[in-house]
Formats: structure tokens, C-alpha cells, sequence
């Protein structure tokens, strides 16, 4: 669990503008390993989707700075922030995020598409990446004939099809039972161990951050505490 730095965040702020400015992140400070998988809590409104879109290069920040793998991520063209998303970031959603009127295979296959990878070798790639979850036979199936936890593995597919450094994931059981958040935690643990891959969850679930090596508490725009969770001291 002792990698390299991947993330680190000095003095980070990030105001929105338009109506009356609100200074949502107010000087976060934050280094995450290479390896590591950590959850961010917070109240409702307290920056975390904010936080996370930053990080994942979906949104600029104001002040202080944001290192990726050692890169300064500061005012990039939409056409550099497209290629370093590309290479590094999986992004996982409580809502799925999938296209309705492709099939599950479809769906992860789509990151090469962008990519320009032809059809045969990205369906070849996608149903690997659906073997791997548990869901090999539902290839062919449409969003809307999937539960909730299995549109969630399909994401999941998705987010690993070009095997970024990092996931983010934004309360990625935040729609699901909880047996089913259980499943996901799993999956995502599976895919911290087996495939080394950084994650950083968003979540307002105790039972789901304490699956995480540590917890990082955001209020009132600034890091409260870090702790270590159950799991990473057992
Ligand atoms: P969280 O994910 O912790 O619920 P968010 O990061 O989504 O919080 O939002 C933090 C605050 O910033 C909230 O008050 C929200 O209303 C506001 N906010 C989020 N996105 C925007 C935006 N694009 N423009 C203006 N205000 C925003
Ligand atoms: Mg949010």
C-alpha cells in the first residue's frame, strides 16, 4: 500500500461563480499513494462531487495546485485534459451513466472507441472486461433489462477498459440495496488488489467507507480529518 505519490493536492480552492461566488474548497491539502484506496465523506453540498471533478480533470480549480503522477494539472486544453482523462481516469457514477440504447457490451467498449480502436478488438476487450465481472452472459443485454447492481459492473467494465492509474467513483452505491453496495465494494476492492488500481469513493455510507483504507472528511470546504478505517487495521 506504500506507492509513490499519484495524487497531491496543495492549497486547493475552487470558487463557483455566476450568481453570488461560493468558495466550495478552501485550501485542501491531500496526498494519495499509488495503490490506496480511500473514500471521501461529507455532508451534503460539502465539495465532495466537486473535489472529485477536479481530480478527475472534469473541472478547473482556482488556487494551489493539483499533481497527477507528478503532473501539474492547471489550465489544460479540453484536448489535453481529454487525453491525460483518458489514459489515467476511470470515472464511475450513482447513476451509471450507461447509454441506454447500447447493449452492455456497447457500453464498455466505448472509452476505445474515442480511442479509435476498431470494432472487433474493442468488443474482443469489452467482453473480457464483462467475463472479469461476473457477467459474460448479459452482453447483448440493453441497460433497462439489468438490475442495479448489474448496471453497476457493467460501469465498473467500463471505467477498467483502458486500464487507468486511477478510479473515482461518486457514491457509486449511492443508488443500490445494500447487500448489492456490499457486491460493489467487493468488486472494487478486487479491483484495488488484484489490479493495483488507486480508487477514491465518494459516499455518505458509513458501512462503505469503512471498506476503505481511510476516510477523508470534507466540511465546510476543508479537510476536517483522515482517518484509518476498520478495514485497513485488521
Ligand atoms: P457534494 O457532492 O458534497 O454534495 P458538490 O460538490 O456537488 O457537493 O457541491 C458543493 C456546493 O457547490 C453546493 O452548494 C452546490 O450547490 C454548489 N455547486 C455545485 N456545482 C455547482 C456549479 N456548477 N455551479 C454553482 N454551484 C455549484
Ligand atoms: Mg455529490
Amino acid at each position: 500500500m506504500n506507492g509513490s505519490t499519484i495524487i497531491r493536492l496543495e492549497n486547493l480552492n475552487k470558487t463557483y461563480r455566476g450568481g453570488s461566488p461560493l468558495h466550495v474548497l478552501k485550501g485542501i491539502d491531500l496526498t494519495v499513494n499509488e495503490g490506496e484506496f480511500v473514500s471521501i465523506m461529507g455532508a451534503s453540498g460539502s465539495g465532495k462531487s466537486t473535489l472529485l471533478n477536479i481530480l478527475g480533470i472534469l473541472d478547473d480549480y482556482d488556487s494551489g495546485s493539483y499533481h497527477l503522477a507528478g503532473r501539474l494539472i492547471r489550465g489544460l486544453s479540453e484536448t489535453q485534459a481529454a487525453a491525460a482523462r483518458n489514459r489515467m481516469i476511470g470515472y464511475i457514477f450513482q447513476s451509471f451513466n450507461l447509454i441506454s440504447y447500447k447493449n452492455a457490451m456497447e457500453n464498455v467498449a466505448l472509452p476505445l472507441y474515442y480511442q479509435g480502436v476498431p470494432r472487433r478488438k474493442r468488443n474482443a476487450r469489452a467482453l473480457e472486461h464483462l467475463e472479469m465481472l461476473g457477467l459474460r452472459d448479459w452482453a447483448a443485454h440493453m441497460p433497462n433489462e439489468m438490475s442495479g447492481g448489474q448496471k453497476q459492473r457493467v460501469a465498473i467494465a467500463r471505467a477498467l477498459i483502458n486500464r487507468p492509474r486511477i478510479i473515482l467513483a461518486d457514491e457509486p452505491t449511492g443508488a443500490l440495496d445494500s447487500a448489492t453496495s456490499q457486491e460493489v465494494m467487493h468488486l472494487l476492492r478486487r479491483v484495488n488488489t488484484e489490479m493495483g488500481m488507486t480508487i477514491i469513493c465518494v459516499t455518505h455510507e458509513q458501512s462503505v467507507a469503512d471498506q476503505t483504507d481511510r476516510i477523508i472528511r470534507l466540511s465546510d470546504g476543508v479537510i476536517g480529518s483522515i482517518d484509518t478505517t476498520p478495514y485497513a487495521r485488521r
